[in-house]
């Protein structure tokens, strides 16, 4: 069985003295022994990653960035590329994620061009799909779900080269969280798509994204199908981090 993995997406927070202190007390719990038994990565601000990247060398703890353009180099102000986020040691990208989809415009066609960048530049892109509230009220959640995997996801991946997270935006940030039956219904909808678009599509980690918290944990990565989180809020808290990854199951 693969490990499940649980990613924090820090989002714009972080200052150096705390951002680097956090990563630190991250380290401090790796070194403690007793680890919890589940993949572990951090995303925090670009602004970051350099000093963050030389704090965890040696924990096990993976780094990730939020975003990468679709091209390598070149002019495109106040970007950064796949390639650069590699050489920052970054492991992951998160891409397409719903605040970036709302406050930017960004396309499944953009994200799936981001997804391949990130694949291109030996990346694991973190790639995040949900719907709206107004879309699950109309009932349109799982063709929602299907419509943006189906437009965002690269092809000829293999299955350490891509991670979903299904994140509902109306749960992102709101202390809301789906069913463990509305959570379990996506996920299978998801696998079956992972298993005809992506090599060893089985073993392909699918994250569930909004709202977890040391409380609802435990209960959310037992889910059928659900191979990790993504912790925004909860994230920017070690102890809260952490206890989400101990109560992996
Ligand atoms: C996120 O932004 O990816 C997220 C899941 O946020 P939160 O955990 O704060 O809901």
């Amino acid at each position: 069985m693969v490990r499940k993995l649980i990613a924090g997406n820090w989002k714009m927070n972080g200052l150096r003295a705390d951002g680097l202190a956090l990563a630190r007390a991250l380290v401090v719990r790796a070194a403690a022994g007793d680890p919890p038994d589940c993949a572990l990565a951090i995303c925090p601000p670009a602004t970051l990653l350099i000093p963050i990247a030389d704090t965890l060398r040696g924990s096990g703890i993976r780094l990730g960035g939020q975003d990468c353009h679709a091209e390598a180099k070149g002019a495109h102000t106040g970007d950064i590329s796949a390639v650069m986020l590699k050489d920052a040691g970054c492991v992951y990208v998160i891409v397409g994620h719903s605040e970036r989809r709302a406050e930017h415009g960004e396309t499944d066609a953009v994200v799936h061009a981001k997804a391949s960048a990130a694949h291109a530049a030996g990346l694991v892109p973190i790639l995040c799909i949900g719907e709206t509230l107004a879309e699950r009220d109309a009932g349109e959640t799982l063709a929602v779900v299907e419509r943006q995997l189906r437009g965002s996801m690269p092809e000829g991946l293999k299955a350490p080269q891509i991670v979903i997270a299904y994140e509902p935006v109306w749960a992102i940030g709101t202390g809301r969280t789906p069913t463990a039956a509305e959570v379990a219904a996506v996920h299978a909808r998801i696998r079956p798509l992972l298993k005809e678009r992506v090599k060893d599509g089985a073993e392909a980690p699918i994250l569930y994204g909004g709202s977890v918290k040391p409380s609802n944990a435990r209960e959310l990565l037992s889910i059928a199908n659900v191979d990790g989180a993504l912790v925004g809020g909860a994230s920017l808290d070690a102890a809260d981090f952490w206890a989400i990854a101990q109560n992996s199951p």
